[in-house]
């Protein structure tokens, strides 16, 4: 019988990037795949982010040598009689790993050069193994039965990691799979013979536009291959049956002016393909000796290219979980919290992000079923309303957030309104520089705001340091480090803090300062570069509150933030 410290099931970029991080902690790992690579697979247009990890991982000289197309940003025709936008990803080099670009790959490629450089760092990959069976029942390892040319292999490790994607065998085994019926959407797409239409500051984008009935993806591969993919209601299956995949395809894509306009000339070069399992989530991401990663634990509407970039860090960070558990196993239960909190936490801002856009779409599409449906306060998904956001959304922000629907929707529009461009119609001639005045009216208005507060409140009674993991951005390991809280559990995570910062909130509580007062603490503490984001990042987590001169709450939505993109990675 095999034996290694971790089995882990799929060598997607889930099973790869936990392998590798593994191994680079000194681990011992046996990867089972069910194909052979190369494997045909979606998503290929990546996120800054996963760029930044695989470098930290040793694999940036190898991505360069395949001069990938870079992706320098996302651009949407969002909304109907709307001026396209385009979402940057440049971003100031504070650290050597954060990248101002992402890359467009065609995934056989790219999922098999990841899975050679596990193979070349001496870690097992059994390929054509299909995993059928896992069991997770002992409390001292874990068995694993495979399939192979009508042969049964039998595995023994101390964890295993489930990264097979949406068909993960032991997320299905467990049963704790749960669908989101607010995205009931199904994906139809192929391949043409278009190279990058887009010049300048636009090379490489992400296109994606949305029409009656749907939106569009366009992405360009390589050389002259163009993909472009259809998101539509899942109603439209009855269609697609009635009138064949590529008919339906071709029927439907004529409808978005935008996409056929691009189109022109070109052909078709290859089959269309269908997917339909949208949005669902695991009840439960890790416990005792399993972990699931990547879409075996999640997966949701692809509008921001996420999916890669979530299999990769939940991979690092189960790595990073299963090192921690090795060395010191009485901390079990606290990393396997930490893991399900941090891996949530990337998704849910993702769903809440993507639901925000959808909803922000739905207001300019007044005719359309589609967007209707897309319409938050439409949902008929149950889960949406455990979920406390939207708890929040559909009360009309009764608790005071600002969470209403219109809110809710301007959250959206701020992240477009930094993005838009100044002509009606999508242009070569666009800069990035355009942007610039944008964003500059963007962060006086917030600073105005921030400003105004001569009052804040801290909730609750106490400040407090509490002990949160983070994974170490050089080494992957685990580490401990303290973040603010208060005396209910309420916390921030995204910053550590130290006795000095947590002094300033001490005197918060005691007796409350207005905003300006705030920083100068937080600077004298120590906390100069990021003052400001610590409030805004308290105002989010509901610890701070800020009040005007005339006692009236001040409201400050800033802009979406999310995983992957931007100079505060995760991991
Ligand atoms: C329409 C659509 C568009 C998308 N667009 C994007 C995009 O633009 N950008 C992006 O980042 N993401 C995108 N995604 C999401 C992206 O494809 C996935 O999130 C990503 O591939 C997840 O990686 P993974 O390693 O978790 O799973 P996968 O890439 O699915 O890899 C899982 C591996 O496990 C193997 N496996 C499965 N079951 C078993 C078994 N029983 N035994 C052994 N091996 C097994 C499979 O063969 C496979 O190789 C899109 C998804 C869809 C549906």
């Amino acid at each position: 019988m095999a034996r290694s410290k971790v089995s882990i099931i799929g060598g997607g970029p889930a099973g790869s990037v936990a392998a590798l991080t593994l191994n680079k902690l000194g681990h011992e790992v046996t990867i089972y795949e069910r194909s052979r690579f190369p494997r045909y697979r979606i998503g290929e247009s990546l996120l800054p982010g996963t760029m930044s990890i695989l470098s930290r991982l040793g694999l940036q000289e190898k991505i360069e040598a395949q001069n990938y197309i870079k992706k320098p940003s996302a651009t949407f025709l969002w909304g109907q009689g709307q001026a396209p936008w385009t979402f940057s990803f440049a971003a100031p080099k504070v650290t050597p790993w954060v990248y101002g670009h992402a890359i467009q790959v065609k995934r056989e490629e790219f999922d098999k050069l990841l899975l050679d450089e596990v193979k070349s760092r001496g870690i097992t990959v059994i390929e054509q193994a299909n995993v059928t069976e896992v069991d997770v029942s002992r409390t001292d390892g874990v068995s694993l039965t495979a399939l192979r040319n009508g042969e049964t292999l039998h595995h023994e490790s101390d964890f295993v990691i489930d990264a097979g994607g949406a068909g993960g065998p032991l997320a299905r085994q467990l049963g704790v799979r749960r669908y989101d019926e607010f995205y009931k959407n199904f994906a139809i797409w192929s391949y043409f013979n278009l190279s990058d239409p887009f010049s300048g500051d636009l090379k490489g984008t992400t296109y994606s536009i949305t029409f009656e009935d749907g939106w569009v993806w366009m992405i360009p591969i390589k050389d002259d291959l163009y993909s472009v993919g259809i998101v539509v209601d899942r109603d439209k299956a009855a269609e697609v049956r009635k009138l064949g995949a590529e008919e339906f395809y071709r029927t439907t894509l004529a409808k978005c002016a935008g996409a056929t306009k691009l189109l022109a000339g070109t052909e078709m070069v290859d089959e269309v393909r269908i997917v339909q399992d949208w949005s669902y989530e695991a009840e439960r991401f890790s416990a005792e000796r399993y972990f699931l990663c990547g879409d075996a634990a999640c997966f949701t509407d692809p509008l921001f290219s996420q999916g890669v970039h979530l299999a990769s860090q939940s991979a690092v960070c189960a790595a990073a979980a299963i090192d921690r558990i090795t060395q010191a196993e009485d901390e079990q239960e606290e990393v396997h919290a930490w893991y399900n909190r941090t891996y949530r936490a990337a998704y849910e801002e993702y769903h809440e992000f993507l639901a925000s856009f959808y909803t922000y779409a739905s207001f300019t599409e007044p005719n359309s079923e589609f967007w209707r449906k897309r319409r938050i306060t439409e949902s008929d998904d149950e889960r949406l309303s455990r979920r406390k956001w939207f708890e929040k959304l559909v009360d009309n922000g009764q608790e005071g957030t600002g969470s209403t629907v219109p809110n809710f929707r301007d959250r959206a529009a701020t992240m477009i309104s930094i993005g838009r461009h100044q002509r009606a119609t999508l242009s070569d001639e666009f800069s990035e520089a355009e942007l610039n005045a944008a964003r500059v009216r963007w962060i006086s208005d917030l600073t105005n705001r921030l400003n105004s507060i001569t009052r804040l409140r801290w909730t609750g009674t106490k400040a407090l340091l509490k002990p949160h993991y983070r994974v170490a951005p050089q080494t992957f390991r685990l580490e401990q480090r303290e973040i603010l809280s208060n005396q209910d559990g309420l916390d921030m995570a995204q910053y550590p803090m130290d006795e000095q910062t947590l002094q300033v909130f001490q005197e918060l509580v005691e007796e409350e300062f207005g905003y300006r007062a705030l920083i100068k603490r937080l600077r004298s503490a120590g906390r100069h570069e990021i003052s400001s984001q610590l409030v805004l990042r308290l105002m989010e987590a509901g610890l701070l509150t800020g009040y005007d001169k005339n006692g009236d709450q001040v409201v400050v939505e800033s802009r979406l933030h999310f995983g992957g993109v931007g100079v505060e990675y995760e991991v």
